[in-house]
């Protein structure tokens, strides 16, 4: 999953950054409202955090500006400001939660994960290929009932698969939605994290679910056929 963080305040910024990446989040930060809304409207991101007092463009213009173009992207917004009428505001121009500075980070972390789970209610949070199974709120993997241990970014790379099932997605796709901005690298670090990941998921298991194809990229996918 992908998070976009809008905050101009470093410490606050890097507070949050450090603690969705070790829950396994890819993060994209922006320090003002002008390069936050381009990003929001360039770039697949699974919820905004989002700060209401920026520079260049305020918090909740830039809320307003994303709902115009996209309707269903939870957005958390941070603030210093506790008055109720600035609370209705945001509520009113497209925010799903709000957060007063100072919090700790748990509270931002349940709220997050609420909005994820409010998000896939329609979808589900767990999803299945074959015996295969992820748990996209608790980020558990299993196969044939076993428990398996990935880094984020191989939980990343699959979940990103998985919800993808049998399409093929190329090398430069996944780069983007599983890695983020900080990236700048070679496209082989793709089949890098495919190796390990098929090491866990399905070299154990016998039946082969990730598919190579050829100069293109990954797939993953119940069928037989090669
Ligand atoms: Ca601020």
């Amino acid at each position: 999953m992908r998070i976009l963080l809008v905050e101009d305040e470093e410490k606050v910024a890097r507070f949050i950054r450090v603690g969705l990446k070790a829950e396994r989040f890819a993060i994209d930060c922006a320090r003002d409202g002008k390069v936050g809304l381009q990003l929001a409207l360039i770039n697949p991101y699974d919820l905004l955090i989002v700060d209401l007092m920026l520079p260049e463009v305020s918090g909740t213009e830039l809320i307003r500006q994303v709902r115009r173009k996209n309707a269903d992207v939870p957005i958390v917004v941070l603030t210093a400001r506790d008055a109720l009428a600035d609370k209705v505001e945001n509520f009113e121009c497209g925010a799903d939660d709000y957060l007063t500075k100072p919090f700790a980070f748990a509270e931002l972390l349940v709220r997050v994960k609420a909005l994820l789970r409010r998000g896939m209610v329609n979808r589900s949070n767990v999803l299945r290929i074959a015996d295969l199974e992820i748990d996209r709120v608790a980020h558990q993997v299993r196969r044939k009932n076993t428990l398996i241990k990935l880094t984020s970014k191989e939980y990343a790379l699959l979940e990103y698969l998985v919800t993808h099932p049998g399409r093929v997605l190329s090398r430069t796709m996944i780069i983007e939605h599983v890695w983020d901005q900080s990236f700048e690298g070679l496209t082989n670090i793709v089949d890098v994290y495919v190796r390990q990941l098929r090491a866990k998921i399905d070299e154990p298991f016998g039946k082969k679910l990730i598919r190579t194809v050829r100069s293109v990229g990954y797939t993953i996918s119940d069928s037989e056929e090669e």
